[in-house]
């Protein structure tokens, strides 16, 4: 069976040529960057290749790059690093509704703890208010934090404007680039943000590895305390390969990007054209705003997005949706709710995300598989016979299915 992989923001394969120069690094240079020796020499220069090949696509000094494991503690140490830093001055943080789970609950715990946080909304296609966001800053507010693209939606926020509000409030902005990086250009300098947050394995290097940019004379506090690692801002031996592999797709990212840009822009054109065209009563979320060329939230109504998700994973297209399977019920996308989604289509979102390896082919398929699908799905559900008068009254038993 042919199998055609539609999940990029959930993670990417390694390109071919990041597990190239990675290779040397597990096999033959597997010394400690630390090291004063002749082991350590070539991991640590590696280490500063890989450094100045993040800072090359960030636009921003080699000084400025922090490696880090994930996206994950990126967004925790610029979270959590600042307001430690800003101890006394405020305990006050601007955020939106829509951000990842690593920003969303990260905040949610620290509001558990006492401090104030501001979920900013969204309207219906997905965009926040910058005047909420100009009456939510206090003389508490210590930090703004606003993701550069959705991960569900693929949506833009105008990053460069809020920073702008934040540094005429004098408050440190931090930005949630996992979806950003690589995907488009993006210039630290020109947006002017203060921090910002990239993981390798969104943009074709592994897992294990990220970076965070920390605009010099920002100061936060490290998470991670021991060794006198990244200047001091995290502890622990280096990554090496991880590094190595990082700076590979950095650079990829400037050489390619254009070109990829275009592809996969066509390719979801095709596909967003083809189910518009195919199937009726269906929504893309986030349409009208500017998105990631690479992202399709795509809500299909009187169906379970988890139902379809599961039948075309039979067919070997893989997607995903925003709904978790928690404890046996499903909760709808906390970005979807934001967005002000009907209830009705809620749990009928299917995220299709594309990466450079997609071809045409990869779009017939879809276009084959979904409109029967979603037919015959449609068709045992008693509200699209209640709607339309197609389809039987049975009683469909909307479980978790995983
Ligand atoms: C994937 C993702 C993260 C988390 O990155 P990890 O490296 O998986 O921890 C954070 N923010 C966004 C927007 C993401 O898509």
């Amino acid at each position: 069976m042919k199998k055609v992989y539609l999940d990029h923001n959930a993670t990417t394969p390694v390109h071919p040529e990041v597990v190239d120069v990675m290779i040397p690094y597990l096999k033959e240079e597997w010394g400690n960057p630390s090291s004063i020796h002749w082991a350590g020499r070539g991991p640590r220069k590696a280490v500063e290749e890989g450094r100045e090949k993040v800072a090359d696509l960030l636009n921003c000094d080699v000084s400025e790059v922090i490696f880090t494991s994930s996206g994950s503690e990126g967004d925790n140490l610029a979270i959590k690093g600042v307001l430690e830093a800003n101890r006394g001055k405020g305990n006050h943080i601007i955020t939106t509704k829509v951000e990842h789970p690593a920003v969303y609950g990260t905040c949610k715990a620290l509001e558990k703890i006492g401090y104030k946080v501001t979920f900013l909304d969204v309207d219906g296609d997905g965009m926040i208010d910058l005047d909420q966001l100009r009456s939510a800053i206090t003389s508490e507010t210590v930090l703004i934090s606003v993701m550069y693209a959705n991960n569900e939606t693929g949506v833009i926020f105008p990053i460069k404007e809020i920073a702008g509000i934040a540094r005429e409030h004098k408050v440190t902005f931090h930005t949630d680039a996992v979806q950003g990086i690589g995907k488009v250009p993006i210039d630290v300098k020109d947006l002017n943000v203060d921090i910002l947050t990239l993981s390798g394995h969104k943009f074709y290097a592994p897992k294990g590895v990220g970076a965070v940019y920390l605009k010099r004379g920002v100061r936060i506090q490290p998470l991670i305390q021991g060794g006198h690692h990244e200047r001091n801002r995290r502890a622990g031996t280096e990554n090496v390969a991880g590094i190595v592999g990082l700076g590979k797709a950095c650079e990829i990212a400037r050489r390619d990007m254009e070109r990829e840009n275009e592809h996969l822009t066509r390719l979801r054109g095709k596909l967003e054209k083809g189910v518009q065209e195919r199937i009726p009563f269906v929504r893309i979320h986030g349409q009208n705003a500017k998105r990631i060329p690479n992202t399709s939230n795509i809500g299909f109504n009187f169906v379970e997005g988890e139902s379809i998700l599961l039948n075309l994973d039979m067919k070997g297209i893989a997607a995903s949706s925003g709904s978790a399977c928690t404890s046996g019920t499903l909760e709808p996308s906390h970005v979807l709710v934001a967005m002000g989604i009907p209830l009705e289509e809620l749990h009928g979102s299917v995220r299709f995300s594309l990466g450079r390896d997609n071809v045409d082919d990869d779009i017939d398929l879809v276009l084959n598989e979904l409109p029967p699908l979603v037919e015959r799905l449609r068709s045992m559900s008693p509200l699209y016979s209640a709607a339309t008068g197609k389809g039987v009254d049975i009683n469909f038993d909307t479980v978790c299915k995983h």
